[in-house]
């Protein structure tokens, strides 16, 4: 019989409505698997044990209700979603002691379905990364390679899932920061639409990029979780008031008949890894005889993908950060005389390297003499991206390709901060036109045996579609086991 932290979301969450599991069996599964490898993996920042296994225990004492879809069930959050009472640092030093006196809406969402949340998860600073090596207090390492990366921002949350030490996390994707470690860690991962999830709560990178995002072992238990934090949010005047159609209702389609997949040339060419191309050709060759037909389509603008994005994630960023002063929020240095000397003192001793590599870019690319040569320029890429996709999409219903053009790579390896931005090529153009993306893992990569995700990109508002093409793919390949820990 398998353990329990070998369930998916699903079947954890049917055997704790049927009573066959307490919630504090599945709490204390969880916290019993954290123990057993967390010194060896490091995704988490915060374990919140007592308050979880509490939590469990009234739980218990009430009994399973019917309404909750995720009654009792364990799942972790990246450490920059706001949880009312618990420290969420967002993996810098600046937000050290910083405790929220409320809930990311998502979060909120989650607790009224019945989830316990267990702990918080490491990631890049501010998710500014590719790789978590960014965190200012540990590195998290790859549950399927101790030496590898688990990919980035949100890498905690990829690793978390992928070791069994929950049943999801929760990430955010500003440029991929959710498929990438989902495609490294061999989980799945799913970037919504921009506004189908609330923002509120989510501490913010790039106002316009960032979205909240289920990180799950199956494509089944992403539609759950999308479910419940879909939808509008008077908090969030980005969120979007459009019905949130029923996913899971979407899922077990018997072929790919009648589903037309773009792949864009630019994403299958030069730069791929051989692996990554082996395993994911494999993949879409299986939709071709589930029935989907392939049409070549063009991204022209991917080139310019990674520049653009840069420049609207730093400016952003520059803005957003400013908040983080010694006054309002952070850490304070004590001993400055003066109110200057205060303020650049907090933000020197407070953020690490990268993120003060990208408050200073940000800045620059919005001062008044640049604005338009940089900042401007970058707004219109970003529209005409936009109406590459659309025109896409004209051809396909949902382009396919690889997450990124390696397997996870080896702690360290990338010390050139250019080199990690050039990961995010074939993730960003989807968070500049705001569209939604998921990975799906299809299998090793046959020299590394790391496992390589699959890509998927939808026109807005498509993740029923994306998950059911997703879903009937993950029924018909080889399932991903869980790396050997
Ligand atoms: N790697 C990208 C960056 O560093 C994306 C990060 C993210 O999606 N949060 O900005």
């Amino acid at each position: 019989m398998s353990e329990l932290f070998e369930k998916s979301l699903g079947e954890i969450a049917g055997l704790l409505q049927s009573g066959e599991v307490k919630a504090v069996d599945a709490v204390t599964s969880c916290i019993e698997r954290i123990e057993a490898t967390e010194p060896r993996v490091q995704a988490l920042l915060t374990v919140m044990k007592d308050e979880a296994l509490q939590q469990a225990e009234a739980m218990d004492a009430e009994g399973p209700d019917a309404e909750k879809a995720l009654w009792g069930v364990p799942i972790v959050l990246k450490d920059l979603l706001a949880a009312k009472g618990t420290k969420t640092t967002c993996a810098s030093k600046i937000l050290e002691n910083f405790v929220p006196f409320y809930d990311a809406t998502a979060v909120t969402k989650l607790r009224e379905a019945g989830a316990i949340i267990i702990g918080k998860a490491n990631m890049d600073e501010f998710a500014m990364g590719s790789s978590t090596e960014n965190s200012a207090y540990m590195k998290t390492l790859n549950p399927w390679d101790l030496d590898r990366v688990p990919g980035g921002s949100s890498g905690g949350s990829g690793a978390t899932v992928a070791a069994g030490q929950c049943y999801a996390a929760l990430g955010t994707d500003t440029g991929g920061s959710i498929r990438l470690p989902a495609s490294f860690c061999g989980i799945v991962g799913l970037k919504p639409t921009y506004g189908r999830i609330s923002r509120f709560g989510l501490i913010a990178y790039g106002s316009s990029l960032d979205q909240i995002g289920p990180m799950t072992r199956n494509v089944e238990d992403s539609a759950r979780l999308l479910q419940v934090m879909a939808g509008h949010d008077p908090k969030d005047s980005t969120s979007v008031d459009v019905p949130v159609p029923d996913y899971l209702a979407a899922l077990g389609r018997e072929s790919l008949e009648g589903v037309t997949i773009g792949l864009p040339e630019e994403y299958w060419g030069e730069g791929l890894d051989e692996e990554v191309e082996q395993a994911c050709r494999d993949a879409v060759k299986k939709m071709e005889e589930l029935g989907a037909k392939t049409v070549p389509v063009k991204l022209a603008l991917t080139d310019y993908a990674i520049a653009t994005y840069y420049i609207i994630a730093m400016a952003e960023a520059s803005s957003n950060l400013s908040r983080f002063d010694g006054v309002r929020f952070g850490h304070r240095n004590m001993e400055a005389e003066e109110l200057i000397d205060m303020y650049t003192s907090s933000r020197t001793e407070g953020f690490g390297d990268e993120v003060q590599r990208r408050i200073i870019i940000g800045t620059y690319v919005l001062s008044s003499g640049y604005y338009d040569a940089y900042y401007n320029k970058a707004a219109k890429v970003r529209r005409l991206l936009r109406e590459d996709f659309e025109k896409a999409f004209e051809q396909c219903d949902i382009i396919a390709g690889p997450v990124c053009p390696t397997t996870a790579f080896k702690a360290g390896e990338k010390a050139d901060p250019l080199q990690m931005y050039l990961m995010d090529i074939f993730t960003i153009s989807c968070n500049l036109a705001g569209l939604p993306g998921m990975s799906l893992p299809v299998g090793l990569g046959k020299d590394s045996e790391m496992p390589v995700g699959l890509q998927f990109m939808g026109p807005a508002f498509s993740e029923d579609v994306m998950l059911s093409v997703a879903e009937c793919l993950e029924r018909n390949i080889d399932p991903m086991p869980m790396p050997k820990l």
